[in-house]
């Protein structure tokens, strides 16, 4: 039967309602009825075909929180009522090696992304969150821990782990001093993770507007990363930089901020290429690295770190059809600090 949802059709359109149906629930498969869906810089750039890779009509959605309502007949972590969480990936091959270390996002034969990805038990593409259910498999289902409030942690999905998997991998915590770059999704849940791993966070903005709340999330120190002054005072001095910016801006501004051996972690996708003088990278030894979301066991990790912890993201509550002016808000820098869409407003 099918399902509604909000879709884009071109690169040009707004998104706007579009039905679709979701398969018959398999015996490994889990059917949750979406409650929220945070929304991702990276919707805007497929919606948009800004990374010229988009399949017509696109629903995107990667940042799902909802109840249980059927599991198939071998499921036995998740029963009919169960919160649980759907991130930006619902399968890959499982035998690869990167699939065996739990880097399902680096499956060697493909994984398939929660939308624009092939769909192999339906056909077409997958349709992501921005729809009223999903069907997944149980291995590609994440626990919500108890405590998180569902509608401020459905953006850890992407959001979220985006940012802890570098953190964690190159090891942030005392001792070492953290760059985020960007103040958006993303990056406000970088500062929570930074100051969360005792590491000495430092925010950098375009925004003034968003310096007092880089402290209030947990910032050591908020540099406005357009006044020069501010950005030397710096040089030489940070182990890491986590850079989350969605457009085109100066990486070599940050890489001079790096000491010998410091790494530059790009998370943010411009569109376009970012040009990168090579003698920052040679004196003194420094490193641009690349990190995309993380692998199910870690998501998993991030969400059980997250309960522990009572770290969610501060979000604004949207309906689903004031997505299109959320994009355009999104571009202006003017989200505090990810929107999430009530997808009771889909339903009504
Ligand atoms: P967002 O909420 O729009 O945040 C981006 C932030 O970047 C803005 O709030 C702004 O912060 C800063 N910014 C925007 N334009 C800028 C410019 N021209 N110059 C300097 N700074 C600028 O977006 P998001 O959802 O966090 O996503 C950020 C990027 O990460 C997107 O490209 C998205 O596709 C990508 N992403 C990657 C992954 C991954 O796995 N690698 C996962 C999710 C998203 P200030 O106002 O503080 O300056
Ligand atoms: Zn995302
Ligand atoms: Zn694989």
């Amino acid at each position: 039967m099918p399902i509604k949802s909000f879709a884009a059709s071109s690169a040009t359109t707004p998104l706007g309602p579009f039905a679709i149906d979701r398969r018959e629930p398999r015996p490994t498969d889990v059917e949750i009825d979406i409650l929220h869906c945070g929304v991702c810089h990276s919707d805007l750039h497929f919606a948009r075909d800004e990374w010229g890779m988009t399949t017509y009509p696109v629903v995107p959605g990667h940042e799902i929180v909802g109840r249980v309502t059927r599991v198939g007949a071998e499921v036995s972590r998740f029963a009919p009522g169960d919160l649980a969480a759907v991130g930006c990936l619902v399968d890959s091959c499982r035998t690869c090696a990167s699939c065996r270390d739990g880097l399902e996002q680096f499956c060697e034969t493909g994984a398939v992304f929660t939308y624009n990805g092939e769909d192999v038990h339906s056909g077409g593409v997958t349709y992501g969150g921005f729809s009223e259910r999903i069907v997944v498999d149980d291995a590609f289902t994440l626990r919500v821990p108890d405590g998180l409030d569902p509608a401020r942690a459905a953006p850890l999905l992407c959001a979220g782990i985006t940012m802890y998997s570098p953190l964690r991998r190159w090891e942030a915590g005392p001792g070492k001093k953290v760059g985020i770059v960007g103040l958006g999704g993303l990056g406000h849940m970088g500062v929570k993770f930074a100051r969360g791993f005792d590491a000495e966070t430092v925010l950098f903005t375009t925004s003034e507007s968003k310096v007092a709340d880089g402290v209030k999330l947990g910032a050591d120190t908020v540099v406005l990363s357009r006044d020069e002054d501010q950005m030397k005072g710096h040089t030489g001095s940070f182990d890491l930089i986590v850079d989350t910016v969605s457009a085109d801006h100066d990486l070599n501004a940050y890489l001079s901020l790096l000491r010998r051996d410091g790494t530059l972690v790009l998370v943010g996708a411009p569109p376009n290429p970012q040009p990168i003088g090579v003698f920052g990278l040679l004196m003194p030894r420094r490193h641009v690295a690349g990190s995309l979301i993380g692998g199910l066991p870690e998501t998993q990790e991030m969400l059980d770190y997250c309960g522990k912890h009572d770290i969610a993201c501060d979000i604004e509550m949207i309906r689903m059809d004031q997505i299109n002016e959320a994009f355009e808000r999104m571009l202006r820098s003017d989200v505090k600090y990810r929107f999430v869409v009530d997808m009771a407003s889909l339903k009504s």
